[in-house]
């Protein structure tokens, strides 16, 4: 009998496992706990994803609205420091395609949707001879090879398998909405970094507006708390005052409480851990899903090889195969990323001077933008 996999959690990374899957015609069954109901504020969420995790939604067929983003700037907000990444220093098409969070999980859930089972979830498993047995809620029971967890960030059953090895609150909120600026290009992603919170601004098209962004501004507790609607103007000044533009927002702002942790195993024999339920980051850099993106590719390699030589997908053996391949990327990417926000929030005087001096530096020297550029499309691995 064909071997088959269980995926806990049908998110954007669930559901894409799910697909890699179905192209290599290996059978598998996705539990989600949550049934879709949309709201009005579900088109504010972007996600940007790298030029290589876009390609290969091409390649599997998944198609949905997005926007190319061709150049980047990164300004210090203190001081003249900039840094820009331009897709023709590193000879690509684009740096990466801005999608609606939810139109995105539509379109992949729609390409699984014969095989996602949705409004329960995994409560519990066990190894038996055969496999793993998965206890759901509604009382049943599913037998399975392999069981891949894609729960996202607080997966009870995660933490089950191994304990975390890096974990922190970075006691921030990121507040997402729309906003309209004519005056900047419409294929351009800015970031600017101001005393303790990163403003990112990417082009967003949903729909049939004209220089439209989506904002993700990482900020402290406090002031996201104090910040509405009302009052959002004026926190907006001195990032109009940088980029010399004026910032209209066109939606409600949505919360997001941020916070970043590695397990130090993903895998049991057989169950393995993928994505955010694995390894959460600050979005400062963007590469959350890209992370989950490139777990789920090289998990479905690592599972098409063992089915090919025919052996047991759940093996331990083949499980460590797809950890060794994604843990170190994944916790480099994680401490560069806790680095870079480490080194942003210093408000010492002679640290900022050289950072402004470094990205300056940075910015003239071509063969390191380069690689910078190869290494976030996810074209270079480390
Ligand atoms: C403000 C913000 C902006 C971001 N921007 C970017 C970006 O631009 N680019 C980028 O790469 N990343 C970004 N990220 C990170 C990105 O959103 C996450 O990495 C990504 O959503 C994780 O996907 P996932 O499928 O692993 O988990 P999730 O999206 O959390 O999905 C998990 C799914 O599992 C289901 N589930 C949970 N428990 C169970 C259970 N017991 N049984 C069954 N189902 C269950 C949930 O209902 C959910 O549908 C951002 C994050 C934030 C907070």
């Amino acid at each position: 009998m064909s071997q088959s996999v269980l995926i806990s959690g049908g998110g954007i990374v669930g559901s894409f496992l799910g697909l890699e899957l179905a192209a290599r015609e290996i059978p598998f069954k996705i539990i989600e706990k949550k049934p879709f109901a949309s709201s009005e504020n579900d088109h504010i969420r972007s996600l940007t994803l790298n030029l290589s995790a876009s390609e290969r939604l091409d390649c599997l067929g998944v198609s949905t609205t997005s926007s190319l983003i061709q150049r980047m700037n990164i300004f210090d907000g203190y001081g003249s420091g900039k840094l820009s990444f331009n897709c023709d220093e590193a000879n690509i098409d684009y740096l990466a395609k801005v999608f609606s969070f939810n139109d995105l999980r539509e379109a992949l859930i729609k390409k699984v949707e014969s095989s996602i089972s949705i409004g329960d979830e995994i409560t519990s498993f066990k190894s038996m001879e055969s496999g793993i047995q998965a206890s759901l809620s509604n009382g049943s029971t599913l037998e399975t090879n392999l069981l891949v967890i894609a729960e996202g960030r607080n997966s009870t059953l995660a933490k089950s398998i191994a304990s975390e090895n890096f974990s922190k609150d970075y006691e921030q909120v990121a507040k997402t909405f729309l906003v309209e600026i004519p005056e900047l290009n419409a294929e351009e992603a800015i970031q600017v970094f101001h005393e303790k919170e990163i403003f990112a601004l990417m082009p967003y098209k949903n729909g049939t507006e004209i220089n439209q962004f989506s904002v993700v501004w990482s900020m402290p507790k406090e002031l996201a708390h104090d910040l509405t609607l009302d009052n959002l103007s004026t926190q907006l000044q001195k990032f109009e005052k940088k980029l010399s533009c004026k910032i209209q927002a066109t939606s409600e702002l949505l919360s997001f409480p941020l916070s970043a942790h590695h397990l130090d195993e993903y895998c049991d024999k057989g169950v393995c851990v993928i994505a955010d339920a694995a390894h959460s980051i600050h979005p400062l850099a963007g590469q959350g899903i890209n992370l989950g993106i490139s777990d789920a590719i090289i998990l479905a390699e690592e599972i098409e090889r063992a089915i090919n030589a025919e052996k047991d997908i759940g093996q331990l053996a083949l499980l460590k195969k797809y950890e060794l391949r994604r843990k170190t990327l994944n916790a480099s990417m994680i401490r560069g990323v806790d680095f870079l926000f480490n080194l942003f929030q210093q408000d010492n005087p002679y640290l900022r001077l050289g950072r402004n001096s470094g990205l300056k530096v940075v910015d003239k020297l071509s063969f390191l933008k380069k690689n910078f550029i190869l290494h976030a499309s996810g074209i270079q691995k480390i």
